[in-house]
């Protein structure tokens, strides 16, 4: 060997070796974890600032594989960002500018119907599907067929609806070669106001070419076409505009998730919320559902999350439980809204700590999980809440009985006057997270006292001796 080989050889080596410890990846991170790496593997990672518990930091790609694969939850641990000003917005980001929609309960009829709709071998059926793939890592050709696949798939069932008000589009990303997939449908009275339900459709694991990713997350993707198929079989229209989305390269830091939502930012969309659905197929602890109540949940949708289950799965034969529990850092793509200042939540399919203990592996088989038994309550969790969070603020039920029902207040007083043929028997209030706060009985005299009753919006039903429903909204002022 002479001596300019031997120099050549030297500089690859050295400019490997800078290649290999080049950090140049941006992301956020909780600033424990961040801190925790930066000890242990300090040639890996920089932090570059810190604020409100969150970090902005530069890692290498190394570093990004040790974060998933020692990660303790389902989540990477970190949130990729296009830029460090990407990456401060983030620290800067404050929950509270989450707006909040005045969510309320007060469709029955078409949840239900649409409940009864749900069939647990379709969600089986698809959850096959997609692992049967072989991997969906988002490099690999497979998962852009499985993204192709699936819009296929969707394109049938709105093809079959005769619907011109439904369509789907694939979004391409600047991080990653798979695209992402968007079905919309278009509200029918307020369209300029989205609801939005998804899950990412990539898995990983520790050998890319083997990532079946039944759980995770073929079964979030599996609950949101058979929600699909229930919509569409059932001629549903909505007031708002409803879209469902399947996104790629979740798994390499919520890359899909984080350009879509950083899109509908920066073209002022108005999502008024956001529900996320990452792994729906394990049944691991003693409550069904665990809502996620990290800091970046919105704390509102949350709550009307509870409130569709009290007030549809309490009981019969769509009764489930839930809990609260936590995920870390950024675990799911509704983080990537959140932090765009969306309302969103994630309802989980177990506790932290005891969800499928073989995902991000190629033992993530459909054969852990058995049946879709547990995903079928995620699918009923997701169509009550798109029904609910995407009808229009005008009440549509029994809309020509309605004009019957005149009300005004006065003096702590609500009088009301009925002009059909029925009489009014009972009168229920219901505050915006639909929790009822009270009820009247015997009220024939035409007047209920609101003494007491705290200043803002409620809904009043009239609950007539012929068993007609009647809504009002009122402020109390
Ligand atoms: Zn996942």
């Amino acid at each position: 060997m002479n001596q300019k080989t031997l120099l050549l050889i030297i500089a690859v080596f050295l400019s490997y070796n800078l290649w290999a410890q080049n950090k140049e990846i941006i992301a956020t991170m909780d600033s424990q974890t961040a801190a925790h790496y930066k000890n242990s593997h300090p040639s890996e990672i920089d932090i570059v600032k810190t604020s409100n518990g969150i970090s902005a930091v530069l890692l290498t790609e190394k570093m990004t594989q040790i974060l998933r694969m020692e990660s303790p939850v389902h989540g990477p641990q970190f949130m990729v960002a296009k830029s460090l000003q990407e990456a401060s917005a983030v620290l800067n980001f404050s929950p509270k500018e989450n707006q909040v929609q005045n969510f309320t309960i007060t469709e029955p009829g078409l949840v239900y119907d649409f409940l009864d709709a749900v069939s647990q071998t379709h969600i089986e059926n698809t959850i096959l599907d997609l692992q049967n793939y072989g991997t969906r890592y988002h490099t690999k050709s497979q998962a852009t067929q499985s993204v192709l696949d699936l819009k296929q798939k969707w394109d049938t069932m709105i093809l079959a609806s005769s619907r011109t008000d439904i369509s789907t589009r694939l979004v391409t990303h600047a991080g990653s070669p798979m695209p992402s997939l968007i079905l919309t449908i278009e509200g029918n009275s307020e369209p300029s106001e989205y609801v939005i339900i998804g899950g990412h459709i990539d898995s990983i694991s520790w050998n890319n070419d083997d990532a079946p990713g039944a759980d995770d997350n073929a079964s979030g993707i599996a609950s949101l076409t058979e929600i699909v198929r229930v919509l569409l079989e059932n001629k549903y229209q909505p007031s708002k505009t409803v879209e469902v989305m399947a996104y790629a390269a979740e798994e390499i830091g919520l890359v899909g998730s984080a350009e879509i939502a950083a899109d509908y930012k920066s073209n002022n969309v108005n999502v008024v919320s956001y529900l996320q659905l990452d792994m729906t197929g394990y049944n691991g602890s003693v409550e069904d559902v665990y809502i996620l109540d990290d800091w970046y949940s919105s704390s509102a949708l949350n709550q009307f999350l509870a409130s569709l289950m009290d007030t549809y799965n309490s009981s019969g034969a769509h009764q489930f439980t839930y809990g609260f529990s936590q995920c870390g850092y950024a675990c799911s793509d509704h983080a990537s809204w959140a932090l765009n200042g969306y309302p969103a939540s994630m309802p989980f399919e177990a506790k932290l700590g005891e969800d499928n203990p073989f995902i991000h592996t190629p033992d993530d088989l459909f054969s852990v999980i058995q049946n879709g038994e547990h995903a079928v309550k995620f699918t009923k969790l997701g169509l009550q809440y798109i029904v609910e969070a995407a009808k229009g603020q005008k009440l549509n039920t029994s809309d020509f009985i309605q004009d019957k029902l005149t009300i005004y207040q006065r003096n702590h007083m609500l009088f009301y006057r009925f002009s059909g043929d029925d009489a009014i028997e009972t009168i229920a209030m219901y505050d915006m997270n639909g929790r009822k706060i009270r009820t009247f009985g015997s009220v024939q005299e035409g007047f209920i006292s609101i003494e007491n009753i705290q200043q803002g919006i409620y809904v009043v039903v009239f609950n007539t001796i012929t068993s007609q429903q009647l809504m009002k909204k009122i402020l109390i002022y």
